[in-house]
């Protein structure tokens, strides 16, 4: 919304060329220098984010822990004609798939499958070369570090379908759907791994690679 807005030059653009002990916001991305809030958005402004690698780990170790039961228990039950089986995932995948729903599967798979494990995956990743201090591809690092930042509410997209599908199947007659309790675990996954993503603080990878240890 921020960039939006500076390009229709409707707020202050940024300040970004060589300004000494420059500080870009967490919030609105504003690149300013000496002073405690934001000179646009107001949010408080600091050098590093407090604590960020223990509560980014804790926060992943939980995501993934909660992984488990979101792949293993049931995320919805459909029964027609009064028949009908709990659905997992994977085997909710292999039912769009059986009915001939090729792009409704894959938008399943992508973002209940795919992105949760890329986000845990990339994190750790970014994790464990920060402990070692580690030099090695920093742009695409920090950029990888975007791109999970940015595409992890996504994943939400299965948690709305298992609610509209249960409203659009609730007004039909044949057939009743009701959520499972992998919904809740699923949520869980997708809620941590969100803040894990926004308690990492990419500037750590960089200083960690300038000192060579750990910050
Ligand atoms: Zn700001």
């Amino acid at each position: 919304m921020w960039e939006e807005l500076e390009q229709r030059g409707l707020t202050a653009g940024p300040n970004r060329a060589g300004v000494p002990h420059a500080i870009g916001c967490d919030s609105c991305g504003l690149v300013s220098h000496g002073s405690r809030t934001c000179p646009r958005c107001g949010y408080t402004l600091r050098q590093r984010k407090t604590n960020s690698l223990n509560r980014t780990w804790a926060l992943l170790l939980a995501a993934a822990l909660l992984y488990i039961p979101a792949n293993i228990l049931p995320v919805m039950t459909v029964i027609s004609l009064g028949r009908g089986q709990p659905d997992t995932i994977l085997t909710g995948v292999e039912q769009l798939v059986r009915s001939g729903l090729w792009p409704l599967a894959l938008l399943v798979f992508f973002a209940s499958i795919t992105v949760p494990v890329l986000k845990l995956v990339g994190l750790v990743t970014m994790l464990i070369a920060t402990h070692r201090g580690s030099a090695a591809r920093l742009r695409e690092r920090t950029l990888l570090y975007r791109i999970v930042d940015s595409v992890g509410r996504w994943s939400m997209i299965d948690v709305f379908m298992v609610s509209i599908l249960t409203a659009i199947v609730r007004m039909g007659l044949i057939a009743s759907i009701y959520p499972g309790p992998g919904v809740i675990a699923f949520s869980g996954v997708v809620i941590l791994t969100m803040l894990a993503a926004m308690s990492f603080d990419p500037r750590l990878m960089w200083d960690a690679a300038r000192t060579g240890k750990k910050p």
